[in-house]
């Protein structure tokens, strides 16, 4: 007898490569680490904190937060442990075994995952050759498989690239099925709908905290409509998010500044490196536009290049064997990422 399902005995445990030292940038993180007076603050609050007590649930303080600093109303904010919680949750609760879900690819690669252990059928659009889907396309196929959800992340991970607010919006209105929206980078583009996402009965945007600089405290957040907030807020677990995440949580989106500084640099460092590898014209290399936090490129030799890069000490992400995902760090970590891409090419991987 099987002690465990059968979908669950093919799993691998997810592996972010952490192993390997020298400079990371394959996982989308922020490169600035929390500023001084902030994690003074968050002392502060954490020395005070009451460790015998249970967290608030709905965790109000960091949702009013959230929703001073994206203008929602916090009643419309539900949290996660991570918004990688919330998308177990949306497969898991929203949807049943054996309904449809709409994905298209390439795209977050947890979708799938997450998908498949709900017993959800995916039905899959696959993007075109820059990398983009057409709305209509994507209405029409939603349509004709009548799927109970569409999910989609606006910019995409893993290709930088995205559809504009009117786009979504047409989606949203064009369908009664779910469409969730995954905004987990949209600090680094200007196509947000989250402010939007209240107004309809079928809409709900993810979004987090860990692509602008608090990755290690988990948090991530579901901003949807009354009855859809009550659906999750009545799934999850009571105390899914710790009392010292939604403190941390709540003094960094307090402090607005800070955190737009912080975006500010992050974009201006994901311009600069597109721009550097835009310059290289290496005839083996498609560089995308970038709207994330990290710049998508094509190769024929991805995997060797991934190789090379790693024997320089530089982790970047491998996709199908096709696309690099470059996250933007530092000016002195692109430099040697644009370093050892150049060595990398010199050396000719290609031949
Ligand atoms: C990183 C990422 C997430 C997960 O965010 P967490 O809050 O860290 O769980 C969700 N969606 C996309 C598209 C991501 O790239």
């Amino acid at each position: 007898m099987n002690l465990v399902s059968e979908k669950l005995a093919r799993l691998k445990p997810y592996d972010p490569d952490m192993a390997v030292s020298g400079i990371h940038l394959d996982a989308n993180e922020s490169f600035i680490p929390l500023p001084e007076s902030l994690r003074e603050s968050i002392g502060q609050r954490i020395w005070e904190a009451e460790y015998h007590r249970y967290p608030d649930p709905l965790g109000m303080a960091v949702c009013k937060a959230f929703g001073a600093y994206y203008g929602v109303d916090a009643k419309h904010v539900t949290l996660g442990n991570g918004s990688d919680e919330l998308i177990t949750l949306l497969f898991n609760v929203l949807l049943e075994k054996g309904d449809r879900a709409l994905l298209v690819a390439p795209d977050f690669s947890m979708y799938p995952h997450y998908c498949a252990l709900a017993e959800v059928e995916s039905i899959v659009l696959q993007k075109d050759a820059n990398l983009e889907f057409d709305p209509d396309a994507l209405i029409a196929l939603a349509k004709e498989k009548q799927v109970q959800m569409v999910l989609f992340s606006n910019p995409c991970n893993p290709t930088s690239q995205g559809i504009s607010a009117v786009d979504v919006m047409k989606i949203v209105n064009a369908l009664d099925c779910l469409i969730v929206v995954d905004e987990a980078y949209m600090d680094f583009w200007d196509e947000a709908i989250v402010r939007e996402a209240p107004r309809h009965s079928n809409c709900i945007v993810l979004k987090t905290l860990s692509k602008v600089g608090l990755a290690g405290i988990r948090l991530g957040f579901a901003v949807a409509n009354d009855q859809l907030t009550a659906y999750l807020r009545a799934a999850k677990s009571p105390y899914n998010v710790n009392m010292l995440t939604q403190i941390a949580g709540e003094v960094v989106l307090a402090e607005k500044q800070s955190l737009q500084n912080a975006v500010e640099r992050i974009r201006a460092s994901r311009d600069a490196l597109y721009t550097s590898l835009a310059q290289l014209k290496d005839a083996n290399l498609r560089v995308f536009p970038a709207h994330a936090n990290f710049v998508t490129l094509e190769t024929e030799q991805a995997d060797a290049l991934h190789t090379a890069l790693r024997a320089r000490g530089v982790s970047v992400r491998c996709i199908s064997g096709r696309w690099l995902r470059v996250t933007a760090g530092t000016p002195d970590e692109n430099r040697v990422f644009l370093d050892a891409l150049q060595a990398g090419l010199e050396e000719g991987v290609f031949v």
